[in-house]
């Protein structure tokens, strides 16, 4: 089965390509030719992934997925939240998003967040909403070098490590999105 992952992110296409393994081979936007600035103009991270994979399935009729995450810290009231792309400005800048974080939560001694990841899977048209979670602290400082946006700035529960310093098998056991492309995978199997 071919499926389109509507990112074209490649951190995120090759973690999910490994968690799916050969079985079903991932098509990326650019693969798929779609150039667009998709939309994302939802106010939740549920209606930015609704958006993302209808405007791929209306436009090219194909089965696909599209994800939002963000990042969720309690001290701030669950910002970035659907903003953890841009926090820190338009640029989209990961150590700008990071620096913000760390500045806002200097002298906080709640560091509590959480990554949670929304799929959004349009089958012929037919939607399946699949959320996954992963639960953790803010450091304060960046440690490691692996991965991309926040992951030098959260270590999960139960690790003394960040996500930057997990190797993709390692983070992929644990992340928020490996728990929401597991539900999807499952959910994929049983439509066999
Ligand atoms: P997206 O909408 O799924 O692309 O995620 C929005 C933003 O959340 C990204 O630009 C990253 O800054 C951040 N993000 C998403 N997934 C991860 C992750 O696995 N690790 C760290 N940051 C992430």
């Amino acid at each position: 089965m071919k499926l389109v992952f509507a990112t074209n992110n490649l951190h995120k296409l090759e973690e999910v390509q490994q968690l799916l393994g050969s079985t079903m081979a991932l098509q990326s936007l650019d693969q798929l030719g779609c150039f667009d600035d998709i939309p994302e103009t939802g106010h939740t991270l549920e209606a930015n992934a609704s958006q993302k994979s209808h405007f791929i399935f209306e436009k090219y009729k194909a089965d696909c997925f599209a994800d939002d995450t963000g990042l969720e810290i309690e001290a701030l009231n669950n910002e970035p939240g659907v903003y953890s792309a841009r926090y820190a400005g338009e640029e989209r800048d990961a150590n700008l998003n990071m620096d913000k974080v760390l500045l806002k939560l200097k002298d906080v001694s709640n560091r509590k967040a959480r990554f949670r990841t929304v799929i959004s899977l349009l089958i012929n048209g037919k939607e399946t909403l699949f959320e996954g979670v992963v639960e953790g602290n803010i450091t304060t400082d960046r440690k490691g070098v692996k991965g991309f946006g926040y992951d030098p700035i959260f270590i999960p529960n139960g690790y003394e490590t960040s996500f930057a310093e997990m190797d993709i098998i390692e983070k992929n056991k644990i992340s928020h999105r490996a728990m929401a492309t597991n539900k999807l995978i499952a959910f994929l199997k049983n439509l066999k």
